[in-house]
């Protein structure tokens, strides 16, 4: 049976970790894999992650299996923490391994409920997106979203897309800090996006993996808060791996809005998918993040160094976008102060990204994307160095 099987494709992000692994230079920087880290290069347990697993430890008295939707407690403090008060009522929820787990229960919610909708999705977006969707042979189309002029949204194209979008569609949509490009809509675009997608009777999806990376814990979740006021049914896909740190302990939560006579069976719905894929969701990353929002001052404590995480990044986004100015004599890459989130994409060619790669070390992905958080106040200046030498 298994001499059939092909090879798979190599992942690109993987492969380039394995590249740089082997790389034996002491100079060699990493801006690929999207972890955050910190100035010497650690992507750290939070102080508030290590508190609650302490604390756990102590009162932690069975590990039995938790309800198939996970414990109720975190749904309800997710719920609370993406949308805010009010929604509790319509939100079916179903605790997942991490956000990729929520994208794919998300998926086969939706291919359950209609097996024609189509999943549409922006042009670039998150390689898994669109490799889970293939896999599971739905439906999907592309929206434009990124201006390779400006490194900016391409507004324009990005409303004529979605013009072609079907009663039913599912519109898969960044909440906040857009991977892979670091571009964002601004409230007037997200209130227009809002607006024609009500107007084709679509269903919004959104990817929430990095709230409190971007302006804030409140600010990047205002444009999902305003999707979930707009529209009867919404699917929120959200993770815990980057603003708690916790990876690998694998934690997300999907949340499907609906009506609230409709909620019990979307409920049993997303509980029947948990059994299906994986039964039992985890549940260690999960009760820790519990226990940090249910104790005020794990909670502010936790939101602190989530700041000192968001401004650190902010700061090497400035200092970036200062230096590239100074070794490229222009303003082309000041867009990386505007950009929000872990990542830029710098608009740079296949063969500069591979240059920087050979000649200096720099490890980026193919499609010039860094993780900001791969740099410190030292390496900054050598990568504006390096980029101004590949483009000249
Ligand atoms: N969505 C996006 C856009 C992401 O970048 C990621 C992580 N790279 C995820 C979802 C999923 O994250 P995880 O499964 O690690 O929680």
């Amino acid at each position: 049976m298994l001499e059939s099987l092909n090879p798979q494709p190599q992942d690109k992000i993987l492969q380039l970790i394995a590249m740089y692994r082997d790389d034996p230079r002491t100079t060699k920087i990493d801006l690929g894999v999207g972890v955050y880290k910190d100035a010497t290069g650690l992507t750290p347990v939070m102080r508030a992650v290590k508190a609650a697993e302490k604390k756990l430890w102590e009162v932690e008295t069975t590990k039995t299996y938790t309800g198939l939707a996970g414990e109720p407690a975190f749904n309800a403090a997710l719920v609370s923490m993406i949308l805010g008060d009010g929604f509790a009522d319509r939100a079916a929820s179903v605790a997942t391994p991490g956000g990729t787990g929520a994208i794919r229960q998300a998926l086969e919610l939706i291919r359950m409920a209609n097996p024609a909708a189509k999943v549409w999705l922006s042009n670039p977006t998150w390689p898994n997106h669109p490799s889970i969707i293939k896999y599971l042979g739905m439906p999907m189309a592309e929206y434009r979203y990124f201006d390779i002029a400006t490194s900016g949204i391409d507004f324009a194209g990005l409303m004529a897309d979605l013009e072609g979008v079907a009663a039913g569609d599912a519109v898969l949509l960044h909440g906040c800090c857009h991977n892979p490009t670091g571009a964002n809509l601004d409230a007037g675009q997200w209130d227009q996006v809002i607006a024609l997608l009500q107007r084709k009777g679509a269903v919004p999806f959104v990817d929430l993996a990095y709230q409190g990376f971007g302006d804030g814990l409140e600010e990047d979740a205002a444009a999902t808060r305003k999707i979930a006021a707009a529209f009867p049914e919404v699917l929120i896909a959200a993770s815990c791996s980057k603003n708690f740190g916790i990876y690998r302990e694998r934690t997300g939560v999907l949340v499907a809005l609906t009506s609230p006579d409709r909620k019990a069976v979307v409920q049993g719905n997303l509980n029947f998918l948990n059994r299906q894929n994986y039964s039992f969701p985890p549940d260690h990353g999960a009760r820790l993040v519990t226990m940090i929002l249910e104790d005020a001052t794990l909670t502010a404590d936790w939101k602190a160094e989530l700041e000192e995480v968001r401004q650190n990044m902010l700061t090497l986004r400035q200092t970036l976008a200062d230096e590239l100015r100074r070794a490229t004599n222009s303003d082309r890459f000041d867009f990386v102060a505007h950009h929000r989130g872990m990542f830029s994409r710098l608009g740079l060619t296949e063969t500069q990204v591979n240059r920087l790669r050979e000649d200096h070390g720099i490890y980026m992905v193919g499609d010039s994307r860094i993780n900001i958080a791969g740099l410190n106040a030292r390496t900054v200046p050598i990568l504006a160095a390096a980029i101004a030498g590949v483009i000249g």
